[in-house]
Formats: structure tokens, sequence, C-alpha cells
């Protein structure tokens, strides 16, 4: 699926049912999309703020808090990356009520996987048309929507989480962020949480955007976190 910019698509499946994610997230993969899944409403409200994500896909059935209610507080954080609620045949009201909370679409369970695909396409193309700038601290700049980053004129080449995880700095510059808020901001999957993968991630980021430079802009604040310097040393 091209969506007319470089970088792949990124999708959040908020699904708690493990079969229908799974299902979900193959068939976007096979699509060449990049597809995370968050099981709750809480992780997706933790995750989906990231403007990573370029479409949501929201089933209204979850554990905790429900889709509208999900919906609802993206909204109320500014959240506006498009949003296609799931939703069961027999909820009443859905669509409206779907739409009340600020979602874009939705489509009816159960549906065709090709509708899904549609739908998705065309929430895309709209929601490209609304995107953030891209981010400059020091000479690091940062492109949201293409997912591209440089160190002065050289375009720096990271991956999906390491870019996920510079663009949590990149909001926040001068700030020392915590391991906690790193995995809370920048982390798409609750699997790969371990005691160092935060270290594991900020050591990658040096390796590519400040080794190469001989530079420092990732700085260790001792028994706090780290901290992207404004300018670098
Ligand atoms: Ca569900």
């Amino acid at each position: 699926m091209s969506t007319g910019h470089a970088g792949a698509v990124h999708v959040l499946v908020v699904e708690d049912e493990p079969k229908m994610a799974a299902l979900l997230c193959r068939g976007l993969q096979e699509e060449g999309l990049v597809a995370d899944v968050a099981p709750t409403g809480e992780q997706a409200l933790a995750h989906a703020a990231h403007p990573a994500y370029d479409v949501i896909v929201l089933d209204v059935m979850l554990p905790d808090l429900d889709g509208l209610e999900v919906c609802r507080r993206l909204r109320s954080r500014s959240v506006r990356t498009p949003v296609l609620m799931l939703t069961a045949r027999q909820t009443v009201h859905a669509r409206v009520a779907g739409l009340d909370a600020g979602a874009d679409d939705y489509l009816l369970k159960p549906f065709s996987f090709e509708e899904l695909l549609a739908r998705l396409r065309a929430l895309i193309r709209r929601g490209s048309i609304e995107r953030p700038t891209v981010l400059q601290v020091g000479d690091l700049r940062l492109d949201p929507a293409k997912h591209r980053v440089w160190r002065g004129e050289a375009e720096v080449s990271l991956t999906a989480k390491e870019f996920m995880m510079l663009h949590t700095f990149m909001l926040r510059p001068g700030q020392v962020l915590t391991r906690e808020l790193l995995l809370d901001h920048a982390w798409d999957l609750a699997y790969e949480r371990g005691s160092n993968v935060v270290d594991v991630y900020v050591r990658s980021l040096r390796e590519k955007l400040d080794r190469p430079f001989g530079v420092t802009s990732l700085e260790t604040v001792r028994g706090v976190g780290y901290r992207l310097l404004s300018e670098p040393k």
C-alpha cells in the first residue's frame, strides 16, 4: 500500500482477542505495513499518542476502557491520528457513537479484509494532509511523516523502534527522561520490556547519531535516565 511518502505505514491495532489481532497484523504486514498490537484501552492510550502511527484500528469491545472512551481521550489529548473503529453489528447506534467520540470511520464486524484495507487507505490519505512539521534539536532533524532523520545534511537510517525513541527525546529537548517514561512513550509493544531495553536502544542511537559525527547529544543522567542535549557537545 503506497501513501505517496517514503517509509513504511505504521498501524496500531487495538484489539484484545489474540486471534483477531494476529489475523489483522498478519494481513497488514503482508501488505507491507508495520502493525503493532495494543490489547487494552490503557495500552492503546499509552502508545497511540505517538505521532509515528499513521492510523489506528480500534475495536470497541476492550477489557478495560471501551474503544469509544479510548477515542474520546485521544481526541481530548489532541491526538489526531485517524481512527477506524471496529464495532459489532448488534451495537446500537454504533456509527453515531463512534463518530461522536471522534472516530474518522467505522467498520461493522464481521468485515472483509479488503474492505478494511480500502478504509485504511482512505484514512491514511486524508490523515497525511495535517502532518506535524519536521522537528529540530541542534542539527538533528526528524520528519515524523516521512520517518526520516538527519544529522546536519547527512541522513541517518534508524529502525522503527530507534525512530520512536528518538522522536520521544526530540519532543522534549533538554529534559531528563526516565527509563519508565521512555518505555511508556516510545514502546510499541509490551513484549519487549526488560530492565535494559532502553539502554540498548540508547546505545544504538548513539552509535548512529553521535559517534560517526564525533558529538555527544544523548547524555546519561546517572540514576535517573537520559537527556537529549539541545546543542550537542
Ligand atoms: Ca475485542
